[in-house]
């Protein structure tokens, strides 16, 4: 019943579609591209997703691939300023490690081809966090345009964040999104605050590159005292944030000289990325409610 309620083409989901639109720039590769452009105009660059996850057939998994493809490609003629962020689990990791890691190579080829060639690996939940590694490390050996996220909330994080800057890989530091067990990951928001910045500070002053994910002002303002206290200089690191969340904090930080990137998920399975930005914060909740009674 409740993933038929969920399937993308339910009447459902469609009627249902307006409340995510905040969250999500559209159905179509086109209305990603506009949402970007937009972007891009106001000193933001991006980083598209096609939403997907948990896929289980083969099949779904090279249409997904395929799509990515054509998303490079329009990335490409249309001259917007964005990369590209994948999730494993859409393009094949729960069939296979080797069906992730063959279409993961697939996408970083043709990624090639854009004046940004970079692909971001999504982190999902702990069930697949080992293995997300180590297709990245596979695929890393081979190509250097791929990178990775790394959660703080989880205990295994620190020795993680080493790992990359060893391998000089490029990292996106979030909070995680994920409800994780208290065996593995840190319950408080203030834990997981001050292993945030604990983080932030290797990647900045000894990583490649590091996206600092987070609209937490707390955070922000200690990643920007990190970077003053180190003499950091701005082009070496870039604030991130996701479509439709804080937009005036994104103008605030083109306007204070940082770089900041956008992530801008687009497509009709927008179910669980969305659910994941009602459950985060109160704000969005209630804006989903109020979407529904203006309506
Ligand atoms: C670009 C980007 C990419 C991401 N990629 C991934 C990924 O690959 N994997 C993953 O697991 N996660 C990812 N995330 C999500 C991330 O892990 C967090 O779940 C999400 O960003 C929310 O945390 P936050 O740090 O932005 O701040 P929040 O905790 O949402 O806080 C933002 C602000 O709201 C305030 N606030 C928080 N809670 C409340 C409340 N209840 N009421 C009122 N105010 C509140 C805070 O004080 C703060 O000022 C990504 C996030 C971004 C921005």
């Amino acid at each position: 019943m409740i993933e038929h309620l969920l399937s993308p083409d339910s009447p459902f989901q469609r009627r249902f579609f307006f409340i995510a639109r905040r969250f999500v720039a559209g159905e179509l590769i086109g209305d990603a591209v506009e949402a970007v452009t937009r972007l891009n105009q106001s000193g933001i660059t991006a980083s598209l997703d096609f939403l997907g996850e948990d896929v289980t057939d083969r099949e779904t998994a090279t249409r997904t691939t395929e799509t990515y493809l054509a998303m490079l490609d329009a990335i490409g003629s249309s001259g917007i300023r964005s990369n590209i962020s994948v999730k494993l689990t859409a393009i094949g990791l729960l069939i296979g490690d080797d069906v992730a890691l063959r279409n993961l190579e697939r996408i970083l080829e043709r990624a090639r081809a854009n004046p940004d060639p970079f692909v971001r690996i999504d982190m999902e939940g702990s069930a697949v966090t080992q293995r997300t590694l180590e297709v990245f490390e596979h695929a890393f050996a081979e190509h250097e345009n791929v990178g990775i996220v790394l959660q703080a909330l989880l205990k295994r994080t620190p020795a993680d964040v080493e790992r990359a800057i060893g391998l000089r890989a490029r990292v996106r530091l979030c909070k995680g999104a994920y409800k994780e067990p208290p065996s593995i990951a840190l319950a408080s928001m203030d834990d997981i605050r001050a292993q945030y910045l604990r983080l932030a500070e290797p990647l900045l002053t000894r990583g490649v590159y590091p996206g600092i994910a987070t609209h937490d002002r707390r955070l922000i303002a200690g990643v920007k005292e990190i970077v003053r206290q180190h003499g950091i200089a701005h082009d070496r690191f870039e604030f991130q944030m996701l479509y439709g969340c804080f937009p005036e904090l994104q103008r605030r930080i083109v306007a204070d000289g940082y770089n900041i990137r956008v992530y801008v998920p687009f497509g009709t399975h927008w179910a669980g990325y969305f659910y994941r930005r009602v459950a985060e914060r109160r704000e969005n909740a209630l804006f989903a409610l109020s979407s529904i009674f203006s309506k």
